[in-house]
């Protein structure tokens, strides 16, 4: 893609969208040359999959663009970017939970994130077990960990043509935010995120729910 298409193609996308569904341009391979173009557009929220990447852009990139973590993370690497990251998208282990927000006191913060639900078929996708997650929650597991703030959902569905099968694990998704909402975020306000759809699925994500879409190749061209 040229320069000139990446902010057009950013600016087709939110146009093409209701206007309350947040956009995470999901910049991971581009070049910071490419994530200026959507950036002067007046976009702050991207997306990256790598530590090490995240650490290579985030120093030479305007400071007020909002990072969002969006693949599996090592426990060994949060500390590296608890500083500045604006959400953690793929909380997928209490392990990781707990380190992040020991990191994040360490550093005098705290860090958004968001759970991260398995809800496809593939075996290769990280995340919570729907029960998993619910039952820690039960057992308070949660409590006393002040320096992290759940702001929601992330989930992935399968890479699949049938649509009907990514609507039905979208919905899932979907029915199960509003559970945990009801039953252990009713009068917190943070929790508000449902972060759901790609390029290939986010028209069927927001069918069912989505507030969030994490898109890449739709903006900036193919990875190769
Ligand atoms: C790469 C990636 C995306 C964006 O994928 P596209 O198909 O390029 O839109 C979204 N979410 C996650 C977790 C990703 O790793």
């Amino acid at each position: 893609m040229t320069k000139k298409d990446i902010g057009n193609s950013l600016k087709l996308l939110t146009d093409s969208i209701p206007a309350d569904i947040k956009v995470v341009a999901v910049s991971k391979t581009k070049s910071k040359e490419d994530i200026l173009e959507a950036y002067y557009t007046g976009h702050l929220d991207f997306g990256e999959n790598k530590v090490q990447e995240l650490l290579e852009k985030h120093p030479e990139l305007p400071k007020d663009i909002r990072w969002h973590f969006i693949g599996h993370l090592q426990r060994n690497k949060v500390k590296h970017i608890v500083d500045f990251v604006y959400l953690i998208q793929s909380v997928d282990s209490i392990r990781l939970l707990k380190e992040i927000n020991k990191r994040s006191e360490n550093a005098g913060r705290i860090t958004n994130c968001l759970f991260q639900i398995s809800i496809a078929d593939e075996e290769t996708k990280f995340g919570f077990e729907p029960d998993e997650l619910y039952k820690w929650h039960e057992e308070g597991e949660l409590q006393g960990m002040n320096h992290i703030r759940i702001c929601g959902l992330m989930g992935m569905a399968t890479n699949t043509e049938d649509n009907v099968k990514v609507l039905g694990e979208f919905k899932f998704l979907k029915d199960y935010f509003n559970k945990l909402k009801r039953n252990f975020y009713s009068s917190d306000d943070h929790f508000k995120e449902l972060s759901m759809g790609m390029t290939s699925d986010y028209d069927i994500a927001i069918e069912a729910g989505s507030n969030m879409i994490r898109v890449g190749s739709r903006i900036f061209g193919f990875r190769s």
